[in-house]
């Protein structure tokens, strides 16, 4: 997760990606918040073209470029509040609020002359807020900004009666600003990169097991179990559980040292993962050498299907040894149980079929083990 230390952008677009959508909620509400009070500052500040320009054509214009930031600004914040709108969406209001704004400003001060000085201030404000309070991409707010003060300059010494050496003042404080928004916002893009980058390894941590990367209880009971929770991810209608245990596993422990015992564990884990690919899928280490695999959609057909692969493909496999000296086999007994969903079928189904699966597991030992014992739950 490599940030870019010129952007403040991770590095990988995967990454990238995956952090905008996750920030989408705060950038949505950010954007919202920031247009519609540039909305309604642009249209209050109208009161300073009455006092300085009081009536005639300049007035209505003044009022009419106002009223068309005020708007543009209003409808994008109105539009950033909306649900539905995604990473692309939200950084072309950004930078359409951006242009539409700026250009009404610029339309504002070529019309007051004589109030550069508090144009230039406005300007350095407005910056910040393109920098700081907009989100979009840093290299968009730059070109925007930079472009806007270039245009600002550019019109102050065409139209404003400007001494060459305030007019040089102005623009590198403009270009100041500009340095600083910058940095700001690229020091912000990292802070905020940073500070994701630490939730996903916590998350990744709070929710896997170290040893074999797959869920951990925590993780069945907190997302699939939990009060309140859906049991299920997508509209499944039917569920079959799998649960497994590695047969005389002990043996490996006791006869080879804990660090082979892990490798086996470590294996079992990389084959389950590998056939049990779906999705809405979920792979538990249920217990020491328990592995439990949550199945929406699968029916009992299938879930047998797959644990007889799964048990066929393990008891064929050999395993390296931590030192790589050895070559370690052992087998597993699986039970399946699958169901029918009723509609709103939550935590308690998935409960049930977890307990009948582990019942089935036990019998599967108590038959020999290296076997599946399956078995149709009543809806
Ligand atoms: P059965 O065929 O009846 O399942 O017998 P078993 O030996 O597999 O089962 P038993 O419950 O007697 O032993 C499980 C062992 O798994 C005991 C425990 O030390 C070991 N174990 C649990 N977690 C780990 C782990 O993370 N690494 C290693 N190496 N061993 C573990
Ligand atoms: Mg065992
Ligand atoms: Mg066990």
């Amino acid at each position: 997760m490599e940030i870019n230390a010129f952007t403040g952008e991770f590095a990988d677009r995967t990454t990238e990606a995956a952090f905008l959508a996750y920030k989408l909620p705060q950038t949505r509400a950010l954007l919202g918040f920031t247009l519609a009070s540039c909305g309604l500052f642009f249209l209050f500040f109208f009161a300073t073209d009455l006092a300085s320009v009081h009536s005639g054509p300049t007035l209505t214009l003044l009022f009419f470029g106002r009223l068309t930031a005020a708007l543009t600004a209003g409808v994008c914040s109105w539009l950033a509040y909306r649900r539905s709108l995604q990473v692309a969406a939200t950084r072309w209001l950004a930078s359409i609020s951006k242009v539409v704004v700026f250009g009404c400003f610029m339309l504002v001060s070529m019309l007051r002359p004589h109030e550069y000085h508090w144009h230039a201030m406005s300007m350095s404000v407005m910056l910040s807020a393109a920098y700081l309070y907009i989100p979009n991409r840093l290299a968009y707010a730059v070109a925007l900004s930079l472009g806007a003060t270039a245009l600002f300059t550019a019109m102050a010494r065409e139209f404003y009666e400007i001494h060459p050496a305030d007019s040089l003042t102005m623009s590198m404080l403009l270009l100041l600003a500009n340095v600083f928004g910058a940095l700001a916002a690229r020091r912000f893009n990292i802070v905020s990169r940073e500070e994701y980058r630490a939730h996903t390894v916590f998350k990744h941590a709070a929710e896997r097991d170290h040893l074999t990367g797959c869920h951990n209880r925590r993780y069945l009971h907190e997302h699939l179990m939990g009060p309140g929770r859906e049991a299920l991810p997508g509209r499944a209608h039917r569920l079959a559980v799998l649960l497994c245990d590695i047969d005389h596993f002990k043996q490996i422990n006791d006869t080879y040292g804990h660090a082979d015992g892990d490798a086996v564990l470590r294996a079992f884990a990389v084959l389950l993962r590998e056939r049990i690919r779906s999705p809405e899928a979920t792979v538990v280490r249920y217990g020491g050498e328990e592995f439990l695999a949550v199945l929406p959609g699968m029916d009992l057909d299938g879930g047998v299907r797959l644990a007889e692969q799964l048990r066929a493909t393990f008891a064929a496999m050999q395993t390296p040894s931590a030192d790589g000296a050895l070559m370690l086999r052992t087998t597993a007994s699986f039970g399946v149980a699958a169901t029918d969903l009723p509609q709103g079928a939550g935590p308690t189904t998935l409960r049930d079929l977890i307990s009948a699966a582990d019942k089935l597991m036990y019998q599967a030992k108590r038959n020999g083990r290296d076997r599946v014992e399956a078995l149709q739950l009543a809806r």
